[in-house]
């Protein structure tokens, strides 16, 4: 199987690139982010209360995003391998994650750690709540509590992979298709089956 950690800040474009990435490798695409947001569309009980979480910029507690993960995981018995998008974002969904994996005999290969500059996330930020309507994108004050969630719970993730000797830093500055490249040389440079 083959298991990316897409990681980096909010904006960083893990979206758009996990999209691609699932075109190219044929992985399924796991996104707490999107799947959070089909919980709210649908009006669901954990929709709701993850909804006043995500409008503030917090983190919805680890349990719950792992639950969701753990549902997919089973439902996708057959895949070849999944990209994990905006997951797992403190050391202990990632703890939880190499768990879950290990029941089904699997590991994740690498994180691959888009590196964006700070000022230039906040644009792109923006810049997307203007094309997308997405709340949590169009308030600053939200933006800021979601790059400080980031900078103190989320970085961490990075080095969790780096201590286990899997982690590929790329840069996230240029065009979609250059970073594209990037990262899928980094994919092919593995070792998987
Ligand atoms: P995203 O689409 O990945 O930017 O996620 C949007 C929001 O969903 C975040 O700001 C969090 O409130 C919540 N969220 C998404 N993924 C996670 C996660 N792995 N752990 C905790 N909260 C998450």
């Amino acid at each position: 199987m083959l298991n990316i950690v897409l990681f980096g800040p909010p904006g960083a474009g893990k979206g758009t690139q996990a999209k691609k990435l699932v075109d190219e490798f044929g992985l399924i695409h796991l996104s707490t982010g999107d799947l959070l947001r089909s919980e709210i569309e649908n009006n669901t009980e954990l929709g709701n209360k993850a909804k006043s979480i995500m409008d503030e910029g917090k983190l919805v507690p680890d349990e719950v995003v792992v639950g969701m993960i753990c549902n997919r995981l089973d439902q996708n018995k057959e895949a070849k391998g999944f990209i994990f998008d905006g997951f797992p974002r403190t050391r202990e969904q990632a703890a939880s994650l190499d768990e879950l994996l290990k029941e089904k005999n699997t590991s994740i290969n690498t994180l691959i750690s888009l590196e964006v500059e700070r000022k230039e996330l906040v644009d792109r930020i923006m810049k997307r709540g203007e094309e997308l309507g997405r709340h949590d994108d169009q308030d600053p004050s939200v933006v800021t509590n979601r790059i400080n969630e980031y900078l103190e719970k989320t970085e961490p993730v990075k080095d969790y992979y780096k201590e286990q000797g899997k982690c590929t830093e790329v840069d996230g500055v240029g065009s979609i298709e250059e970073i594209f490249e990037k990262i899928s040389n980094e994919i092919r440079g593995l070792e998987y089956t």
